[in-house]
């Protein structure tokens, strides 16, 4: 048997030498020069070209190398019943932490404003807030939601938390369901939205979210674009409901060169590249699932496909 690297937009050379290494004995290759798509049963994927998974017959279980699987379960041609396991990577989840912090405190700190009033030579302090004067409510308390909750509560923001499922983190307010939501959003200075794209989730991010906001609320979406409906944000930020929004994703990617997100004097926006999968730590675990596959025990991180993260 042997195991097939797809992907569209990672090099093979970041990763087939070091899992040759870490996996002595097994055959790796990139797509397309595999040379019996029969033999394939490990597929490691990152945005693999739709179709390419199902010309593996024999496949039997697909590592993501990315968090995010909504790219992966959208595909239509993807073969239905073989477990996908997403990637846990220590060093993205170190990297995500950084972004949030950096659009936490850019904000809180009057960093954004501070550019703006160069730009204009214009000399102005502006009122200085404690941390613990600022709610931070995160959407997601996965992997990433739960590191960064941490660390902000370390710098002493108030946390405020929301997932699917009740939980109890140190020091964060949890909220879950539809209620919980609600009293989240009432509460938050700063949202950060670290979901992932599933049908609940799509559109979340609407005018009526919005309107349940503090007005002056800062936005802060390291999640993904389809979360956030365009119009309700622009018209959230006409209206004072967001006084800013820091977005790393986007409904279109790349975005539009005309998208008036790009002009806006109220947004600050980035490449999706708030965190990205860093080979050096996410190699071992990569290596462990395909021997626990091996060994025939379950992957770590299995996907819940009903779920759809
Ligand atoms: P995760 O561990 O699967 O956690 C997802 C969290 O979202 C969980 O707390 C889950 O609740 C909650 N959730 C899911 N659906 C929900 C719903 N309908 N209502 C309320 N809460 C819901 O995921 P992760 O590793 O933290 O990653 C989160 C997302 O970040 C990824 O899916 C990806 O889209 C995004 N991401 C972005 C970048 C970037 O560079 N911008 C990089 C990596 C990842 P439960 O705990 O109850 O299950």
């Amino acid at each position: 048997m042997s195991i097939a690297f797809v992907s569209s937009e990672v090099e093979p050379e970041r990763w087939l030498p070091g899992l040759a290494r870490a996996l002595p004995g097994e055959t790796l290759e990139a797509w397309p020069a595999v040379a019996d798509p029969a033999a394939v049963d490990i597929a490691l994927v990152a945005a693999p070209p739709p179709g390419v998974l199902a010309k593996f017959p024999q496949l039997k279980f697909i590592q993501s190398l990315w968090m995010g699987v909504d790219g992966l379960l959208g595909d239509a041609t993807l073969p239905k019943q073989v477990p996908i396991a997403r990637m846990l990577d220590p060093g993205m989840v170190a990297a995500m932490s950084e972004t949030v912090l950096a659009r936490v405190l850019d904000w809180h700190r009057h960093f954004h404003r501070y550019r703006a009033l160069q730009a204009a030579r214009d000399w102005q302090p502006l009122p200085q807030h404690m941390a613990a004067d600022r709610a931070v409510g995160i959407l997601g308390l996965g992997t990433l939601g739960e590191d960064a909750a941490a660390k902000l509560v370390a710098l002493g923001f108030e946390v405020l938390g929301w997932s699917r499922s009740a939980k109890n983190l140190p020091g964060v307010a949890c909220f879950h369901g539809d209620a919980g939501l609600e009293s989240m959003l009432r509460r938050a200075d700063i949202l950060v939205c670290l979901l992932p794209l599933t049908p609940a989730t799509r559109g979340l991010l609407n005018a009526r979210a919005f309107g349940m906001l503090r007005p002056g609320t800062c936005l802060i979406n390291v999640g993904r674009g389809p979360q956030v409906v365009d119009a309700d944000l622009l018209a959230a930020l006409e209206a004072g409901q967001l006084s800013h929004a820091y977005l790393d994703v986007f409904e279109t990617e790349p975005l539009p060169a005309d998208h008036p997100y790009w002009a806006h004097p109220a947004i600050s926006l980035t490449p999706h590249i708030a965190a990205l999968t860093e080979p050096r730590t996410a190699l071992a675990m990569v290596a462990t699932n395909i021997e626990r596959f091996r060994r025939g025990e379950p992957p770590r991180a299995l996907v819940n496909t009903q779920a759809g993260y």
